[in-house]
């Protein structure tokens, strides 16, 4: 074939892929983006150089930007730390539902993107309720299953609040950006319907150094506050402030942003806030504090009508208050403790916080909370600890925050089992990768820990003891356990043990700013150094990219089969709330 016309050739295939060259012109929202009717946007058109502004073009279906939109973008010659010109136009809405030609052009290139403005049916749920389990794995819920429930001759005796329901789906993960998520920009997919990028919240990450000026997308709790009156809470086990939590309200392009996050949830009217992270609320001249200014977000929130609680107690009795219809609980200044630290071996932070409420009595109260309001309410809740047990490749303490959150999802069963007017979903953000592989026999006589590892018919059954009544095995160090690997790692010693001593540190900075295998495990009986296959920069494990799955029951779950985008899951949402229903714009 000629040259040229190869070239020629090349560049259609390049487009009819949606290919851009580099230099291209970027338009937020992205090509197929799909947008709620009447939800909130802005609009960013980022131009590869300086344009003139009469050069700058954006037209929609054919009409002017000013025409389509109602209002007139704001045209930026040269953007702060960018030597390139930008056109802004934010908080549009598009009302009509279908299908919509965008189309850019610096007088020079062209580049179009097609969006979806969806619409919805009428309202069927009075609330939702989303459960995350933070880097939940299908490895994570199998051995909480076994643990929770008990398993002989293959059959379970019992099972998960969040496999016994209606509708069950995999989630695709990925974001703008890469195959890989982080939890803000895999959250945000659930309380927007947009993808993002890693680190990211509510925003589609620009190219201004500015993490607060990239252009942004409603969130569900400002949707369901504007459409509907709708009371919202927020319940984790992390800090408030981190990624999942942050998803139901925050804009910013650096999930770090940890004080104008803060700031965010005031502003936000959120309803219940429980959780840790208490450093970022307090003035940085007061003790414990993290924050960089001298704002007190504790005052603030006291002053806008919220009862604050910090201890189990001052939780319950708040919440026994029919009064109380507002709710700040912040019990930890950092992380909460997970399960085994917290209810078994009373360390961690445990003694410095020995008040710290368990996640499902955090969900029981939020929705006690919650139900004084009128309008419904949407109800996130985060077992975040999955995940921060997880990079550490500490499995056993994942596992045991599955348990809580399954614990928790029980609780919220219980709670609309008399009314069919809730939708319930139970998902992961992400997953890590980690897999049964059978069990850890230490009847086996070897030296080697390895030589104790039963695969097929040689793993046989765990002998953990039964669950006690809030579901978890009071033990687990025994004889025979699972046999649970990750396939992502630094240098690490494995010590085929739980680590009762407190959570695994598999890796240590080395005298090279690298990460080598820890020590401290190194003399434990049979220990074996796995060399590590991340980077030598990475001290622990990393997410990975597989599906996750997604559970659902009550009305608007039937939707929830099959494979679907992350996006969906806001789409099931708004749909079972009608927010997209013309009644509702
Ligand atoms: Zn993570």
């Amino acid at each position: 074939m000629h040259s040229t016309i190869l070239a020629l050739a090349l560049t259609f295939a390049a487009l009819a892929l949606g290919v851009t060259p580099a230099d291209a012109i970027t338009i937020y929202p992205i090509d197929r983006a799909q947008i709620l009717a009447g939800s909130r946007f802005d609009l960013k058109i980022e131009f590869d150089g300086v344009v003139g502004a009469a050069d700058a073009k954006v037209t929609i279906d054919g009409a002017d930007l000013s025409t389509a939109l109602g209002r007139t973008a704001t045209f930026v010659e040269r953007e702060n730390g960018v030597a390139a010109s930008a056109l802004i136009l934010r908080d549009v809405t598009l009302a009509k539902p279908g299908r919509y030609a965008v189309v850019a052009s610096d007088g020079k290139i062209v580049r179009s993107v097609s969006w979806e403005v969806y619409a919805t049916g009428s309202r069927r749920a009075r609330n939702v309720i989303l459960f995350i389990g933070d880097g939940m794995a299908a490895a994570h819920r199998t051995a909480a299953r076994i643990l929770t429930a008990g398993i002989t001759e293959g059959k379970y005796h019992g099972g998960l609040a969040m496999d016994a329901m209606t509708n069950m789906a995999l989630l695709g993960t990925a974001g703008v950006d890469s195959i890989i998520t982080d939890s803000a920009n895999s959250a945000s997919a659930y309380t927007t319907g947009h993808k993002s990028s890693v680190n990211a919240l509510g925003v589609y990450a620009d190219r201004t150094p500015d993490t607060l000026d990239d252009p942004r997308v409603e969130t569900l709790t400002s949707l369901v506050k504007r459409a509907a009156n709708m009371a919202v809470g927020v319940v984790t086990n992390t800090e408030v402030e981190d990624a999942t939590p942050a998803a139901m309200v925050a804009h910013t392009r650096r999930r770090s942003d940890y004080d104008p996050i803060v700031g965010m949830f005031h502003d936000s009217g959120v309803d219940v806030l429980m959780g840790g992270g208490a450093a970022h609320f307090l003035p940085k001249s007061a003790p414990g504090s993290r924050r960089k200014d001298d704002v007190d977000y504790v005052a603030k929130f006291r002053a806008a009508g919220y009862s604050i609680v910090t201890t189990d107690r001052e939780l319950k009795s708040a919440t026994a208050d029919p009064a109380t219809r507002k709710l700040l609980g912040l019990f930890h200044p950092s992380n909460m403790d997970g399960v085994l630290d917290r209810k078994f071996l009373k360390q961690g932070t445990v003694t410095s916080f020995p008040e710290q409420p368990d996640l499902v009595d955090m969900v029981k109260t939020a929705l006690a909370v919650l139900s004084r309001h009128d309008n419904g309410f949407v109800l996130m809740v985060e077992s975040g600890l999955i995940d921060k047990y997880s990079h550490p490749l500490d499995w056993e303490r994942a596992v045991m925050d599955t348990i809580m959150l399954d614990r928790a999802v029980a609780a919220a069963k219980e709670f609309v089992a008399t009314r069919n007017d809730t939708l319930i979903l139970v998902t992961a953000d992400h997953t890590h990768g980690l897999s049964l592989a059978g069990t850890v026999d230490d009847a086996v006589k070897s030296p080697e820990m390895r030589d104790k590892v039963g695969v097929y018919e040689k793993a046989g059954f765990p002998n953990y003891p039964p669950a006690n009544d809030e579901g978890y095995p009071p033990r687990l160090d025994v004889s025979r356990r699972l046999a649970i690997f990750f396939s992502v790692f630094p240098d690490y010693y494995e010590t085929f043990r739980p680590k009762l001593d407190g959570p695994f540190v598999p890796a240590v900075v080395g005298p090279d700013k690298s990460y080598i295998a820890n020590d401290k495990y190194k003399d434990t009986p049979g220990a074996v150094l796995r060399v590590g296959n991340l980077p030598r920069s990475a001290p622990q494990g990393v997410h990975s990219g597989e599906d996750v799955v997604l559970t659902a029951t009550g009305p608007g779950a039937d939707r929830v089969r099959g494979f679907l985008d992350n996006t969906e899951v806001f789409r099931i949402i708004v749909d079972a709330l009608g927010l997209g229903a013309p009644a509702a714009q």
